[in-house]
C-alpha cells in the first residue's frame, strides 16, 4: 500500500537507533495485514526526549516503540503504564491516547511467546537466569509470573542478583529465587537446567566471548536460550549444543515484541503462519544488511 494523506505512522525512539530490524517487521506486517501504516525510526538526541514524545502526539504518531536509553525514562511522560511494565520498570511500546501514549512491555511477553513457538514449556522446569542487569530483572519477573516454581540466578556481581531474587521473591511468594555468584556454577546442583542467557556477553562485535567456558556446567544445560540475537549462533549455544543441549538465539523474541506492538496499534491479531513469514522476511534483510 502506497503512503497517502490516510497513511498512519509508528516509529522507533533512541539513540542509535541505525541497526534496528524494526521497521522490516512493522513495514512488512503492515502490507500484509494491508493496514495504511508506515514505520521510521527516529533518532533522539540525549535531553530531549520529553520534545520527542510531546511533539510525536501533535503530529499524530500512532504508536512508538521505545530503547536503549530511553526505555524507563520515558516513564513519567505516559499517561499511563500497564501493569506489568510498571512492575519491570521499563516500557517498550507506546500506544497512542487522546490524553497522551499509554506505555506497554512487549519484551517479556515477547520472550514468552517466542518460547512457546520454539516449543518450549515452562512447567516443571529448573531455570537459571545468566545475568542480573535490567533484562535478567524483567525475564526473572516474568518466569515469576508464569509460576515458575525455583529460579536461580547467577552473576559476577552478586549482590544485583540478591538484590532481584529480594524484590521479585516479595513479590511472588511461590516462586523460590536463588542468587549466586558466576564462579560458583560448579556448586549447581547436578539437574537439567532451562538457561536464559541474558548478559551481553557473546554479542557481536566480541562474538568469540562466552560468559562460561566450564564444559562441567553445559552438561547440567538442558535448553539454552541466548537473548542475543547477533551473532544468531553464539558460543553460548555452541557449547550448549556440543554437550548435547538444545539451543535458541534471541530472534523470535525480537520478532514477538514486535508483533505484539503491532498487534497494539492496529487491533490485528498476527497468525503464527504470518509470524513466520514475517521471520522469514526480516532474517532475509538481515542477511543483505
Ligand atoms: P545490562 O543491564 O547492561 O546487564 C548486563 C549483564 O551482563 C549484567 O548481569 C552484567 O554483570 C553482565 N556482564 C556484562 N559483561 C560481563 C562480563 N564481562 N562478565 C560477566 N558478566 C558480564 O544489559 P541488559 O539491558 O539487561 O541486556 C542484556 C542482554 O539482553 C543484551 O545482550 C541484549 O542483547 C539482550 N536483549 C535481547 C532482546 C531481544 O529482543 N532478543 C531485547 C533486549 C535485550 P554485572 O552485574 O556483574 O555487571
Amino acid at each position: 500500500m502506497g503512503i497517502d494523506g490516510k497513511t498512519r505512522t509508528c516509529g522507533l525512539i533512541g539513540n542509535p537507533v541505525e541497526h534496528t530490524m524494526s521497521p522490516a517487521i512493522h513495514n512488512f506486517l503492515a502490507e500484509k495485514t494491508g493496514q495504511n501504516l508506515a514505520y521510521l525510526p527516529f533518532y533522539v538526541k540525549d535531553g530531549e526526549l520529553s520534545d520527542a514524545v510531546r511533539g510525536a502526539h501533535a503530529l499524530n504518531v500512532l504508536g512508538l516503540n521505545v530503547t536503549i536509553p530511553y526505555k524507563s525514562d520515558v516513564l513519567p511522560l505516559l499517561c499511563g503504564v500497564d501493569p506489568l511494565a510498571a512492575q519491570i520498570g521499563a516500557v517498550n511500546t507506546l500506544v497512542r491516547t487522546k490524553e497522551g501514549y499509554y506505555g506497554y512491555n512487549t519484551d517479556m511477553p515477547g520472550l514468552y511467546r517466542a518460547m512457546c513457538a520454539d516449543g518450549i514449556s515452562l512447567e516443571g522446569e529448573r531455570v537459571l537466569i545468566l545475568g542480573a542487569g535490567g533484562v535478567a530483572r524483567a525475564v526473572a519477573m516474568m518466569l515469576a509470573e508464569k509460576g515458575v516454581p525455583e529460579i536461580r540466578i547467577l552473576n559476577r556481581t552478586l549482590q544485583r542478583a540478591e538484590a532481584i531474587a529480594k524484590e521479585v521473591g516479595g513479590l511472588y511468594e511461590k516462586t523460590r529465587l536463588i542468587p549466586m555468584e558466576l564462579r560458583d556454577s560448579k556448586e549447581l546442583p547436578m539437574e537439567r537446567y532451562l538457561v536464559i542467557q541474558a548478559t551481553n556477553v557473546g554479542m557481536h562485535p566480541k562474538a568469540e566471548e562466552v560468559l562460561l567456558e566450564d564444559p562441567a556446567f553445559y552438561e547440567k544445560v538442558k535448553i539454552g536460550y541466548d537473548l542475543i540475537y547477533n551473532p544468531s549462533e553464539t558460543r553460548f549455544m555452541q557449547l550448549v549444543r556440543k554437550a548435547g543441549g538444545r539451543a535458541y538465539n534471541g530472534f523470535r523474541m525480537l520478532l514477538y515484541q514486535g508483533i505484539i506492538a503491532f498487534e497494539l496499534w492496529t487491533g490485528e491479531h498476527v497468525s503464527e503462519e504470518l509470524a513466520g513469514e514475517t521471520r522469514e522476511h526480516v532474517l532475509e534483510q538481515m542477511r543483505n544488511a
